[in-house]
């Protein structure tokens, strides 16, 4: 490795290349600072998991043209509530919700384009605004924007150690092409996400099982700045054996796959383990969401394997998948195929055939098994039709509940209870702050860009001359 070169002067250095990243540059860059966004990923493969995302959670009094009807202060406070069963910072939580009315105009005057609901394209919803050409569209906006702006965008650039004090600059080494580049800004803002692409960090909340899981979204996020700072002093906040999983296709790529690996048809069928054993109540939860129930039951399972078993008729009524199931026309056969054994297979379907219901008056839907554990409580039809499809399953992590503490103006809070004055954190990196467990379709970019905006405004506040050194 050659030798490392010190460039210095920078206000504002930017850490991540996601959507907190880029509303922190553009926003500091729009306050007048000078600002370098350094990203870990390739160009290619640049904006974090920004780039799988399709909308963002806003409150909004009256309908606008991207979103209808209203959705309010109180209705969204409570939505968070009741997912984080309380455990959410009231301060902090307001702060990103009274940020996320203006967010969706804020994005449109930085180039990014919203679906106009009366398209018909995306599901209708009043609580979250869609991307037109979704994550990847709005993360490619930014982008151009800022660098029309003027901020200095590094590609292949990683951040591998960070120092920073009162009233000095902040150093940051970055690895770039086999070398390393000391920054001296003064101000950092940290956009690094969590880290749940890190299997050996996992494993020691989850044990081997992280071995099996699913990473839905970039390998790059791994958490090295979160471990730089939390060794620095930085107080956590969350939990890191807390992650939101989905059930995903056990075909999918290990990391990336995106949103499209996602199995949706459960209800529509039954769920076996690797014994051909049915485990939980597949009809317990028949919403459209349901998949995001199955992926911490599925990493439960013995191996963290899982399969969804349908027959001809419930695969008629499943919606369409990326990778098409393996299919057989008997249940032998299809056992054969997946792994699983025949005679075991063919007992727990049998059972479970027998103790489905076959009272024509009521609506497939509504028709649950009698005298079988676990139960199924809705679409409880026999699995008979030929052929039969199967679908492997596993758990697909899409973050962790685990981060750094962040004060109302995202400065990163110390073990010790004070701020760190010139370091500034948004997106996953500290989204435990408010989400300390489950999760609220569209919540992951409206933090990122609501507290990235926030985040870039205060560092570059904080980096014009007079503001240094000042107290709160
Ligand atoms: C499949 C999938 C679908 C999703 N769909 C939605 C959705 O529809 N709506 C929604 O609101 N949320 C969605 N989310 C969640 C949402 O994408 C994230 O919450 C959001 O993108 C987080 O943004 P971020 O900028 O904080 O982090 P990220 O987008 O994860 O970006 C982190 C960035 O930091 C970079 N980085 C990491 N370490 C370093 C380092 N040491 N040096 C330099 N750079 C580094 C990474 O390369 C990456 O670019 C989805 C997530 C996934 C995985």
């Amino acid at each position: 490795m050659s030798e490392t070169a010190v460039s210095r002067g920078l206000d504002v250095l930017v850490v991540g290349g996601g959507s907190a990243a880029l509303c922190a540059a553009i926003a500091a860059r729009r306050s007048g600072a000078s600002v370098r966004l350094v990203e870990q990923a390739p160009a290619s493969l640049r904006g974090g998991n920004t780039r799988h995302a399709r909308n963002f959670r806003l409150m909004h009094d009256r309908p606008a043209w991207y979103v209808p009807d209203n959705y309010g202060e109180d209705a969204f406070f409570k939505d968070l509530l009741r997912v984080t069963h309380g455990a959410t910072d009231e301060q902090l939580a307001r702060v990103l919700i009274r940020g996320s009315a203006t967010i969706a105009t804020w994005l449109d005057g930085n180039g990014v384009r919203l679906q106009d609901p009366a398209s018909g394209v995306m599901p209708y919803s009043k609580r979250t605004a869609f991307f037109l050409g979704g994550g990847k569209a709005m993360i490619n906006a930014l982008y151009a924007t800022a660098a029309k702006l003027g901020v200095t965008i590094d590609y292949d650039s990683e951040v591998v150690a960070l120092a920073f004090g009162e009233d000095r600059d902040c150093e940051a080494d970055i690895l770039h092409d086999d070398r390393i580049d000391r920054i001296t800004p003064k101000t950092l803002v940290l956009c690094s996400g969590g880290h749940q692409a890190n299997i050996d960090w996992l494993r020691e909340s989850f044990g081997d099982a992280a071995d099996n899981f699913m990473i839905r979204g970039t390998p790059y996020v791994t958490g090295s700045v979160l471990r730089l700072l939390l060794d620095a002093g930085v107080k956590p906040v969350g939990n890191p054996s807390r992650a939101h999983m989905v059930v995903v296709d056990a075909r999918g790529p290990k990391f990336d796959g995106g949103i499209v690996t996602r199995i949706t048809a459960i209800p529509h069928g039954i769920v076996v383990d690797h014994d051909g054993r049915r485990f939980h109540d597949e009809g317990e939860d028949a919403r459209k969401t349901h998949f995001a129930r199955w992926g911490a039951r599925i990493a439960a399972c013995p191996g963290q394997i899982a399969y969804l078993i349908l027959d001809a008729k419930g695969f008629g009524r499943a919606l369409p998948t990326a990778l098409p199931p393996i299919r057989a026309d008997t249940v032998a056969s299809l056992a054969s195929a997946v792994g699983l054994n025949p005679a075991a297979l063919e007992t727990t379907i049998m059972d479970f055939n027998a103790a489905t219901g076959d009272d024509d008056n009521v609506p497939a839907i509504e028709r649950c098994t009698k005298g079988l554990v676990p139960p199924k409580s809705r679409a409880a039809l026999p699995l008979v039709v030929p052929p039969f499809a199967a679908y492997p399953l596993r758990p697909g992590v899409t973050f962790t509940h685990f981060g750094v503490a962040v004060d109302d103006r995202m400065r990163v809070m110390k073990n010790d209870g004070s701020p760190a004055r010139n370091v500034f954190a948004a997106g996953m990196i500290m989204a435990a702050n408010v989400l300390s467990n489950g999760y609220l379709a569209g919540l992951g970019v409206t933090l990122s860009a609501v507290f990235g905006r926030l985040a870039g405004e205060e560092a570059a506040r904080r980096a014009q001359p007079g503001e240094r050194g000042d107290g709160d």
